[in-house]
């Protein structure tokens, strides 16, 4: 069995050097900081810390819970808001605590379709189908890339749904919340925001703060634009009955133990965004609308056009004429560009997507700015349009990424962000 554990470790290794190599464009995908990755390696790990601090079912959690209040404490501070739980150990575990929460099977809640950037956790087969509640699709405008908030309305006012869930994980722009609040109201529903995409941008004070435009609930993963561990949060404002129900939506409803390495990461990563965050959200944006134009000027299908294509870290390209959007990502990773294919408003088949899908949050974190924006776009216009071989651009992409392999935007910056050895203090063999 010693060989199988020489198997993993070696294919860690490869896996680092493969990222260390390639331009890393997932839209969901970040890197920790030094401080943060190494609490994840800490004994923390090994522990159990079932309940809130200071009562705890287990004896030894003194520092832990002095963590945990400390990563609520920078949790409200960063939002703004009255409560925060850090105990959810994903987004989608956060998704569930929320609709235990605020919904009974049966209920109604309203959500985008997949096609329109909803994430798998509001349909039927994800965690909405889990908790047994049925989706109340809202209208999108697909040349705006966001919701129609005219004929949402109407939907709304027709099917009266009591909770109404904002949020994609294809985000180009902020959703109309603000206008759709009156209806909100009038039906008494309650909005909830699913910002696990854009948690960073709104920490960062650049995208829209759903907290302060009608929704009293916010729901995410914490590694996506908030550069954190994977990890989930509560946010909200609201009364104590809410803040009650939330908590036990969390715990017990779906969490044991909350992964304490990975809370202790938390923390540190909020205490860092609260420090570099509005400078990284910014220049995460800018850098996303830089490449939107540099691939639009090279004859790619960018969405978005009339708006500026962003105003996210995320941009969709339509890639039709590139042989779709699973060809297109798969000669994309081959050539040492990572993204993945992603479903487009108006796609029919979830197999087979139209899209390619791309996000500049790992690469800003690194240090990338509008420059290699336009160095990116021109690898993937060599490679999809002029025929080059992937060969070619693969050693041109790890060239363009030699000078970008350290993390930025925080405590300690300039550590190696990919070598997975580094942190393990021992080589392998
Ligand atoms: C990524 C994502 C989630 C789920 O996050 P995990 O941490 O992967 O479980 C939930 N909602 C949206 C909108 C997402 O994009």
């Amino acid at each position: 069995m010693a060989e199988a554990v020489e198997r993993v470790r070696r294919l860690a290794r490869e896996h680092s050097l493969r990222f260390e190599r390639s331009i890393p464009l997932i839209a969901s995908e970040n890197l920790l900081s030094p401080y943060a990755k190494e609490l994840l390696v800490s004994d923390l790990h090994s522990r159990y810390a079932e309940g809130l601090p200071g009562e705890r079912y287990y004896e030894g959690n003194e520092q832990v819970d002095e963590i945990e209040l400390l990563c609520l404490d920078l949790a409200r501070r960063l939002f703004r808001c009255a409560f925060a739980d850090v105990r959810p150990i994903s987004g989608t575990v956060a998704n569930l605590a929320v609709l235990k929460a605020l919904a009974e099977p049966g209920d109604l809640v309203g959500t985008s379709r997949l096609a329109d950037g909803a994430h798998i956790s509001s349909a039927g087969f994800g965690a909405f189908g889990l908790r047994g509640v049925k989706p109340v699709y809202y209208a999108w405008d697909a040349e705006r890339m966001t919701i129609d908030v005219a004929r949402t309305r109407e939907i709304l006012r027709a099917v009266r749904p009591k909770t109404c869930l904002f949020g994609l994980s294809l985000f180009l722009f902020p959703l109309p919340i603000d206008e759709l609040r009156p209806t909100l109201e009038e039906i008494g529903a309650r909005g909830w925001y699913d910002g696990a995409h854009v948690l960073g941008l709104i920490a960062g004070g650049e995208f829209q703060d759903p907290l302060r435009e009608g929704c009293t609930v916010l729901s995410a993963s914490t590694h996506k634009t908030l550069p954190g561990p994977q990890h989930g949060i509560l946010l909200a404002d609201g009364d104590e009955e809410l803040q009650q129900r939330l908590r036990s939506g969390a715990f017990p409803g779906v969490t044991s133990n909350h992964h304490l390495h990975a809370m202790a990461a938390l923390a540190v990563s909020l205490a860092e965004h609260l420090e570099f965050g509005r400078e990284y959200a910014r220049r995460t944006i800018a850098n996303a609308r830089a490449l939107a134009a540099a691939l639009h000027a090279r004859g790619f299908d960018v969405l978005g056009e009339r708006l500026g294509f962003t105003r996210s870290h995320t941009i969709a390209v339509r890639v039709d004429a590139e042989g779709g959007g699973e060809a297109a990502a798969r000669r994309l990773a081959d050539a040492g560009i990572i993204a993945n294919k992603n479903l487009l408003p108006g796609d029919t088949s979830p197999k087979h997507p139209g899209g390619v899908r791309l996000g500049t949050a790992e690469v800003t974190r690194l240090g990338m700015g509008e420059r290699e924006m336009e160095a990116i776009a021109e690898l993937a216009h060599d490679l999809l349009h002029r025929g080059r071989p992937a060969s070619e651009i693969r050693t041109r992409a790890a060239e363009l990424k030699r000078g970008f392999t350290t993390v930025q935007y925080c405590f300690g910056a300039g550590e190696a962000a990919y070598r997975y050895y580094d942190l393990v203090g021992r080589p392998p063999g």
